[in-house]
Formats: C-alpha cells, sequence, structure tokens
C-alpha cells in the first residue's frame, strides 16, 4: 500500500493589489455578474476570459426553472470562446461572485470543462477566484482538479 499527498500552491491577494490586465479582468466579470440571471440560486457569478489575443470573453450564470438546464458563468465563457474563437487560447480565467465570506470556486461540471480547454489549446491557463475582497490565485486547472477525466482516459 502506498499512500500519496497531493499539495496545490495559489497565491491570495486583496483586490486592492491587483493591477493592469488582470484588475480589468477583475472589473469585467465584476461587471459580468450583474447579467447573471440567477432567480432561483440568487448566486450572481461572473466570469472573464483574457485570451491570447488579449480579448475579453465575459460569461454568467444562467438559470432556468427546470434546474440542469441553467449553465455556470465559467462554462458560457469558455463555450462561446469555443464556438467564436477556436484558435485563440485561454490565458486567465477570472471568477467573481459577490457576498461571499470566500472567493468560491467552480464546481465539478466547470472544473472539467475547464480541464479539457486546457487539454484542448495544450496550454495552461491561470485560474483567479474572486469576490469583493480577496484573490485566490492558481497557475492551473490542475491545482483544482489534480485527477482530471480526459481523452487520455478513453483512448488507450
Ligand atoms: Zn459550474
Amino acid at each position: 500500500m502506498k499512500s500519496h499527498n497531493i499539495n496545490i500552491q495559489y497565491t491570495e491577494l486583496e483586490v486592492d493589489e491587483l493591477s493592469g490586465e488582470l484588475l480589468k479582468l477583475y472589473q469585467s466579470a465584476k461587471k459580468a455578474s450583474q447579467t447573471a440571471y440567477a432567480p432561483y440560486s440568487k448566486f450572481h457569478v461572473g466570469s472573464a476570459l483574457l485570451m491570447d489575443d488579449k480579448t475579453v470573453i465575459t460569461g454568467s450564470n444562467q438559470e432556468n426553472a427546470a434546474y440542469p438546464s441553467g449553465l455556470c458563468a465559467e462554462r458560457v465563457a469558455l463555450f462561446f470562446a469555443g464556438a467564436h474563437a477556436p484558435q485563440s487560447k485561454v490565458l486567465v480565467l477570472m471568477v467573481y461572485v459577490p457576498g461571499v465570506n470566500r472567493p468560491a470556486a467552480p464546481c465539478g461540471s466547470c472544473l472539467q470543462v475547464m480541464a479539457e480547454t486546457e487539454d484542448r489549446q495544450s496550454n495552461p491557463f491561470k485560474v483567479i477566484l474572486a469576490n469583493d475582497e480577496r484573490v485566490f490565485m492558481m497557475n492551473d486547472v490542475q491545482a483544482l482538479l489534480p485527477f482530471r477525466f480526459g481523452k487520455r482516459n478513453l483512448l488507450s
């Protein structure tokens, strides 16, 4: 029997410490949260992707009375990027959630899509989780989903 440990590393900042393109990305995600359609959860999430051509793609959660039909802010932005800029790479994914006492992590389904996006573009991207006060920065999706399921699990 073997026991293993997985350590993740992330950086914690105050929102006031953000500058330059990361501050702009934070502001984009915050603005996007205002377009959330969240009459059921009241959880207004905004996401913003910094692409390798320096464009920003935003998303917000879109709920539905048939709950599974809704979609999280992260996947709204990632699928939009896949549909409209399939050749571009995601450099940073920012997720903003107001009114929570600590930055919220993406759900399991979003983590899976984030992992597939990294695989698809053959390049890791930074993940930044934010609320109104603090920011957690990870260098890649691996930090949040070390045992990802991917096409390598399907093809042998
Ligand atoms: Zn999600």
